[in-house]
């Protein structure tokens, strides 16, 4: 079966004329899949019973289902946990702004950068999420909502520059206007600093932002708790950083998650002051999320306030991070490692 729900245009224009339809055929499938966002071909009035019936013999839609959905008391945030056709276990997560609906996407099933604080990556990378999985996770959010989504934040589980090309063709088709058309400027991407990826990114064309996981104000504090800095130096990954801003005109966005007694001092926060060095960027701070595998302890809330207005002092601008969804357990391959380890002991 062919993942057409992971095709460009162009490769949809190929797909068709090969089943012996005429090319225009393409761009009214194409909305058929990413703007009216069907679970049958059958939903396709304008296609022709023929064509219909040929695309439920070779063509696949997504199988992805969301096995369960919990809600948040406390703030509306819904976290999904959804089963792939292979069976492996994805979460994305709903969060409720003023602004809309914003939905933080996975891009891979586990990942394999080892940051020490993180769930996903416990268990290394099962595998790449294909441009369709990435889609369905933002496609049935907003079925099973009702509502429209119009922000994504690719801060789920994985490694988003770990699966470039996916990554690239998920956001062109999500922003299409042949599809949800959810504007770039509304797109923002995590990394925690694969410099290559982030050069190669700035000369995309595209408008989304950047995110950067930096976490330490140098490398040596960095590599604790970051393998991936053992690979790229901290110096190397801010000037790919200012590269995407002067390639792309958007202000890149420093995550800084703070851990008691290893990147919470001030001592740190005047290192990063002069890290950032009048750039201009923005820092979110992160509370840690505690993970039971690991010993890190989220610092205490004053040292938090100490820490953000020490940098707003020096004029660096930063916002502590809300926590959204506390009670619905918390960040990064959380929920999809008690959801597993609890099959397991059943
Ligand atoms: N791999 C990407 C995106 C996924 S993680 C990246 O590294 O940026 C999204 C953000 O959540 C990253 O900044 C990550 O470092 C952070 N994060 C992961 N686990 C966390 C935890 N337990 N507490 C706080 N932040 C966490």
């Amino acid at each position: 079966m062919t993942d057409i729900k992971s095709m460009d245009l162009e490769e949809l224009k190929t797909f068709v004329k090969e089943l012996g339809e005429a090319e225009f055929r393409a761009k009214q499938l194409f909305e058929w899949l990413h703007k009216s966002l069907i679970d049958s071909f059958d939903e396709c009035s304008n296609l022709s019973k023929a064509f219909r019936e040929k695309l439920k013999e070779v063509a696949s839609l997504t199988g992805m289902e969301a096995i369960e959905v919990f809600e948040s008391k406390i703030d509306d945030t819904k976290k999904y946990l959804f089963a792939l056709e292979d069976g492996n276990i994805i979460e994305s997560v709903r969060m409720k702004y003023e602004h809309g609906n914003s939905v933080c996407i996975s891009s891979q099933v586990g990942c394999r950068m080892g940051c020490k604080f993180c769930a996903s990556t416990l268990d290394g990378l099962v595998r790449n999420l294909s441009v369709s999985e990435m889609l369905d996770q933002v496609y049935k959010i907003q079925k099973l909502l009702g509502e429209r989504v119009s922000n994504i934040v690719v801060m789920g589980s994985g490694e988003p520059m770990d699966n470039y090309d996916n990554i690239v063709k998920f956001v062109k088709i999500i922003s299409s206007d042949m599809g949800l058309n959810i504007s770039q400027r509304n797109i923002t991407v995590s990394t925690c600093g694969i410099v290559p990826k982030i050069r190669e990114l700035a000369d995309e064309g595209l408008s989304i932002t950047l995110a950067l996981s930096l976490h330490a104000p140098n490398d040596e504090i960095r590599k604790t708790i970051m393998p991936v800095a053992n690979k790229y130096a901290l110096k190397d990954v801010i000037s790919a950083c200012d590269y995407y801003f002067k390639k792309t005109g958007r202000r890149v966005s420093y995550e800084y998650s703070l851990v008691a007694g290893i990147n919470d001092n001030i001592k740190e926060a005047m290192n990063l002051v002069k890290l950032v060095n009048g750039r201009n960027i923005h820092i979110n701070l992160i509370p840690v999320n505690p993970i039971k595998e690991r010993d890190f302890k989220q610092s205490d809330k004053l040292k938090i306030k100490e820490f953000k207005d020490f940098l707003e002092k020096k004029g660096v601008n930063a916002t502590v991070r809300r926590e959204m969804g506390r009670d619905i357990d918390g960040a990064c391959g959380q929920l999809r490692r008690r959801f597993i380890q609890s099959e397991r002991n059943s």
